[in-house]
């Protein structure tokens, strides 16, 4: 004999159940089988749902009545297309005595455990009964059995326990005289001694197949249901969760009792002590493994199993001063609790016993918070405790393994990889045995900490980047255009799984929660919805994905004004835009300050030389213990290229006009000619170095001409650079004359910073800079005469936003 059990997907469809019955078909020809269904699909919940509908007088109980009727009659018609009046009647009579029911509550305004028992009980007897009559009319030999008559039970309404002196012999007497193959049975509902229907809580029907199998002490028990196996965690909200091969009957235990709904927690019970392995399979994959339940050791994962999760978790916490001298206080608070039937899920404790915390489910809370401050009535009028403290909104996760307790540092790891990914933990358990660890947490935040602790314990291998881009202008696209072409690299060689989620243009965004297709973004670009910085912050905020990360590739002040509420959300932050860390120096602090207290990389490298590594070099120097005592640089793409070009055969304007063409000025070229663009480097730079330093605080000295520097706009501009030729002309000569170039050069020295245009003699590290080049020097205590010297390509797309690439791989890296 076999057990099998078919939940309420495998039997939720014709499609399904035809697949439900080849299983069977198949099985049948190596012997007999006891095969418990649940109700159809949903039909439970629609039941209870209709019942509450009667109960508050909403008339709706009748369209939800009519759902239930048209959902069973579409899948008798669907499997039994001809020969079906008999089931069909059958059924109709069923469901008249159902409604008849749901008009009773609605006439008497209630709905007793006891009377909703007897309803969704209509659920499994109809399923069974539908099942077993279309397998007869394939011509096999099947019967239906009504398990009310066989698992007797106390009258503990809608979680009834099971009396297995009575069930067990019930059992075994209707099975050693059974004639048929297929015995079908109805899981989850029962009946008390006194003739009462019960049920055995939700999702009991797998409970109903472990105590046929253990009562028959079959060989195994199967569980089929709409996924593979148990998995390492929730499948749903986790895409990377893979089936276990193997678990014991404690792990599996263990992961149920915390919320994997794949097994109602009782089911491993009865079959514990006859050591039947339990095997989980999946109706709509037959042919996959699926996991086995059993007493075997197997630690092939590691010593973490499954992560799991339950929602809707309230936490009170009793404190107060005077709890140590209570006598009988813990007595008294659990005593309570049991008498208002509440579960009491998790239990921490302080060890100065000044306070306790517990975990209860979310719709127990206002109960316990009425009984627990009666109960403590006197105490609380002594101050001696404080009332109870509800806080509601909130999920449990757990990670459990037999053999954690083996393991060192288990714990420590799983707090701070969530404490990096800012989910705040409210309280923390740890069973004595160590076969769990439990955390409590915002329920907002139980998708993050699942992935969190996924990767961390399952996939340590790759580390999921979650990227928002704002600015997809020249940089911007360059940077999707080179994630796109190095996914493939990354994932393979640096097990980094790069996702860019949102993109945004000034006029457009768009979002993919699971990654966006880079094949078209430019089409999916334009046809988004209409940019907003706040949106866009917004909707990276609601995905509260792990590892997010904000690129700023604009050049835009508003958007560096939102970096602090990035942070703040745990969001890093990869910005090419100067703004923010050449604001206020406080602003900047302010910045630095966030990115340490909320654990999110605050990376600018592409800020100084574009992609040349000068900000993390000098954050190497600063952190292996060097100081720094002068930095000496030429920064400007911009002004090299201009100086590099000009000469006394051409014309200054003609040069700027040149460089803005080739994209190496910022549309206003006043910012670049300024010597601001360079200021602004070198503040960077400074602060970098450990200096608190403001933009006001740097000389510039400026080669502009009058006119040039009292521009009121760019047009204005240019027109000096017309009028003023002679100005810059003699600049050149001067250089010429003394066999100099002209080089726009920053100084950072003795706390004090300075941007000028230098003549730079023959022989000097400056002289030869090429085209848009950029250099720095640092000269360091390690470094005192023969500098440290970065140079190379310091402005252009292709290296900014490959600067850009470095800080987000970097993050990867972490
Ligand atoms: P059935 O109706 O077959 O009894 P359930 O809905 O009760 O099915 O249980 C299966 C569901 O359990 C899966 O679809 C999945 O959403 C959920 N689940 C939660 N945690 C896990 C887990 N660790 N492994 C597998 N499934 C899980
Ligand atoms: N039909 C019941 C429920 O939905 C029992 C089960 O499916 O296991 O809870
Ligand atoms: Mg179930």
């Amino acid at each position: 004999m076999k057990v099998l059990k078919f939940g309420g997907t495998s039997v939720g469809s014709s499609k399904n159940i035809n697949n439900v019955i080849n299983i069977l078909e198949n099985y049948s020809k190596t012997g007999p089988l006891a095969c418990v269904v649940s109700a159809v699909g949903g039909i439970t919940d629609k039941l209870l749902l209709a019942g509450k509908q009667a109960q508050n007088k909403d008339q709706q109980f009748l369209e939800t009545f009519q759902l239930i009727k048209d959902k069973h009659f579409s899948i008798i018609q669907e499997l039994n297309p001809v020969n079906n009046q008999e089931i069909l009647g059958y059924v109709e009579r069923q469901l008249e005595a159902l409604k008849s029911l749901l008009e009773g509550i609605y006439l008497i305004n209630e709905l007793s455990p006891k009377t909703s028992d007897k309803l969704v009980s209509y659920g499994e007897l109809l399923s069974s009964f539908l099942i077993a009559e279309t397998i007869k009319n394939r011509g096999l030999s099947a019967d239906r059995k009504n398990a009310q008559e066989l698992v007797v039970t106390n009258s503990n309404f809608t979680k009834a326990e099971v009396d297995y002196q009575i069930t067990n012999k019930n059992i075994q007497d209707y099975f050693s005289s059974a004639k048929q193959t297929i015995t079908i049975l109805p899981g989850f509902i029962a009946r008390s001694k006194s003739g009462e229907q019960t049920t055995l809580g939700r999702g009991g029907s797998d409970f109903t197949a472990a105590i046929i199998a253990a009562a028959l002490k079959v060989d195994q028990l199967e569980i089929w249901t709409d996924v593979s196996g148990m998995y390492t965690t929730n499948p749903k909200l986790v895409k990377q969760a893979y089936p276990i091969e193997k678990i014991s009957y404690q792990e599996a235990m263990e992961l149920s009792h915390f919320g994997a709904k794949v097994l109602y927690p009782p089911t491993v019970q009865p079959v514990l002590n006859l050591n039947i392995p339990i095997h989980i399979k999946n109706t709509l994959a037959p042919n996959e493994a699926g996991t086995v339940i059993s007493n075997e050791d197997s630690d092939a994962n590691g010593p973490v199993k499954g992560i799991s999760n339950i929602n809707n978790i309230a936490l009170l916490t009793l404190e107060g001063s005077g709890m140590v001298g209570i006598p009988g206080f813990s007595k008294r608070l659990f005593e309570t609790l049991s008498q208002e039937k509440i579960n009491v899920i998790m239990i921490t404790q302080a060890s100065s016993e000044h306070s306790i915390c517990l975990g209860i489910e979310e719709k127990d809370a206002e109960n316990a918070k009425v009984a627990i401050d009666a109960i403590f009535e006197n105490e609380i009028a002594l101050n001696k405790i404080e009332p109870l403290i509800v806080e509601t909104g909130l999920s449990m996760i757990a990670l459990v393994g037999d053999n954690m307790k083996n393991h060192q540092g288990i714990s420590g790891k799983m707090f701070s990889s969530l404490g990096k990914n800012n989910v705040n933990v409210r309280a923390i358990a740890q069973g004595a045995s160590e076969k769990n660890i439990t955390a409590v947490i915002t329920e907002s935040d139980v998708k993050k900490a699942l992935n969190t602790l996924h990767e961390q314990f399952f996939e340590s291998k790759t580390k999921q980047l979650n990227v928002f881009i704002t600015g997809v202008g020249n940089v911007g696209e360059r940077l999707v255009e080179q994630i796109k072409q190095q996914k493939k690299y990354l994932k393979d060689n640096l097990k980094i799984k790069l996702r860019v989620i949102g993109l945004s243009n000034s006029r457009k965004m768009i979002f993919g929660e699971h990654g966006l297709d880079l094949s078209n973004w430019k089409e999916q670009l334009e046809s988004g919805e209409t940019a907003s910085l706040q949106g866009f912050f917004e909707k990276a905020k609601a995905l509260n994905l792990r590892n997010s990360i904000f690129v700023d590739v604009t050049a835009n002040k508003n958007v560096a004004d939102l970096y602090a509420q990035y942070l703040r959300e745990s969001i890093a932050i990869v910005a090419c835009n100067k703004i923010a860390c050449s604001s206020d120096y406080e602003n900047y602090k302010l910045l630095k300050r966030l990115s340490l207290k909320y654990n999110a990389p605050f990376l600018f490298e592409t800020n100084v030389g574009a992609g040349l590594p000068v900000i993390d070099t000098l954050r190497n120097l600063v952190a292996s213990g060097d100081k720094i005592k002068s930095i000496q640089a030429v920064l400007s793409g911009s002004l090299n290229f201009v100086f590099n070009n000009f000469n006394d055969t051409t014309k200054f304007y003609d040069i700027v006009k040149q460089a803005g063409a080739e994209g190496y000025t910022e549309p206003d070229p006043r910012i670049d000619l300024s010597g601001v663009d360079v200021a602004r480097k070198i503040l960077i730079l400074a602060r970098e170095s450990g200096v608190k330093i403001n933009l006001e605080d740097i000389e510039n000295t400026s080669f502009l001409s009058e006119a040039g520097l009292k521009s009121d706009s760019v047009d204005d501009f240019y027109n000096t650079l017309i009028a003023d030729e002679a100005h810059y002309q003699k600049l050149y000569a001067s250089a010429k004359s003394n066999h100099c170039q002209l080089k726009y050069v920053a100084k950072f020295e003795d706390g004090k910073a300075s941007v000028s245009l230098q003549e730079i003699p023959e022989g000097h590290p400056f002289y030869n800079l090429e085209g848009s080049d950029n250099i720095v020097m640092f000269y360091t205590e390690r470094y005192p005469t023969n500098p440290m010297i970065i140079k190379g390509a310091g402005a252009g797309a292709d290296v900014t936003a490959s600067g850009l690439f470095a800080d987000i791989i970097r993050l990867g890296n972490d």
